[in-house]
């Protein structure tokens, strides 16, 4: 970038170093909302709560399946055991029977009653999974209570920070119109040159290093800043206003 032919005052130099303080004064204190312990603290918190949710809802779908399944096998357990009814009623009633068809009825009725056994034993122990699973859920849904507690103070904890840095930002924002308000228009120029995405807008050399990218300066600029030294210069790569160090 080219220099300018102006050249600064003490007091315009104490200008543009004060507006660029408070510019990244102020950036610092609106990053405390996003960058923050409070803000971290309520994202981890938060994740944690939504993390159990999905847990807590994934053992409900597993609960209903089972039950589900549970009603199937006691419609099962019921056709069995009406058949096994049936099939004894007439074992009993042997007289009318037909001695030849009695062995195929005896191993009927003791087939049923294997599967009635069956379907009993599988029956309880879905029964005895239902209910680990209910205790699970139970025990879950408090956690899920408890980390939705914390995950509200979390966030009470930003709103306050929030509140504490937009009342910070007011009075900066104050001192910072009030900076620009005393400044020469020149010096307002100066730094309305610099890329809006540089917060600090000046910097100094440092062993023919800009101070604010770091980047070495080339060795032309080099030589226009010593040949002009009383003249504007700007990094050129970032765009800051280069100014002799202060103190
Ligand atoms: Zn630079």
């Amino acid at each position: 970038m080219s220099s300018k032919s102006f050249s600064l005052s003490a007091e315009d130099i104490e200008g543009l170093y004060l507006i660029s303080d408070l510019a990244s004064r102020a950036h610092r204190n609106n990053l405390r909302i996003s960058n923050g312990p409070e803000a971290s603290d309520y994202r981890s918190k938060a994740q944690n709560y939504k993390k159990l949710k999905v847990k807590a809802e994934i053992l409900v779908e597993e609960e209903s399946a089972l039950e589900e399944e549970r009603k199937m096998l006691e419609r099962e357990l019921d056709r069995f055991s009406t058949s096994l009814k049936v099939s004894r009623q007439r074992l009993d009633g042997g007289q009318n029977l037909d001695y030849k068809s009695l062995p195929a009825l005896r191993l009927e009725v003791a087939n049923l009653e294997a599967k009635v056994l069956e379907y009993t034993g599988a029956e309880l122990g879905m029964i005895e999974r239902l209910e680990e699973l209910a205790r699970d859920r139970s025990k879950l849904e408090t956690m899920v209570k408890e980390l939705a507690q914390e995950a509200i103070v979390a966030r009470d904890k930003l709103e306050e920070l929030r509140r504490d840095v937009a009342l910070q930002d007011g009075l900066l924002q104050e001192e910072l119109t009030q900076a620009k308000i005393k400044a020469m228009p020149e010096v307002i120029a100066l730094i309305n040159r610099v890329p809006s995405s540089v917060i600090d807008k000046v910097a100094y050399v440092v062993d023919g290093s800009c101070s604010g990218c770091r980047l070495r300066l080339s060795s032309s600029l080099g030589d226009r800043i010593r040949r002009f030294s009383s003249e504007v210069h700007f990094c050129e790569d970032c765009g800051r206003v280069l100014l002799p160090p202060r103190g």
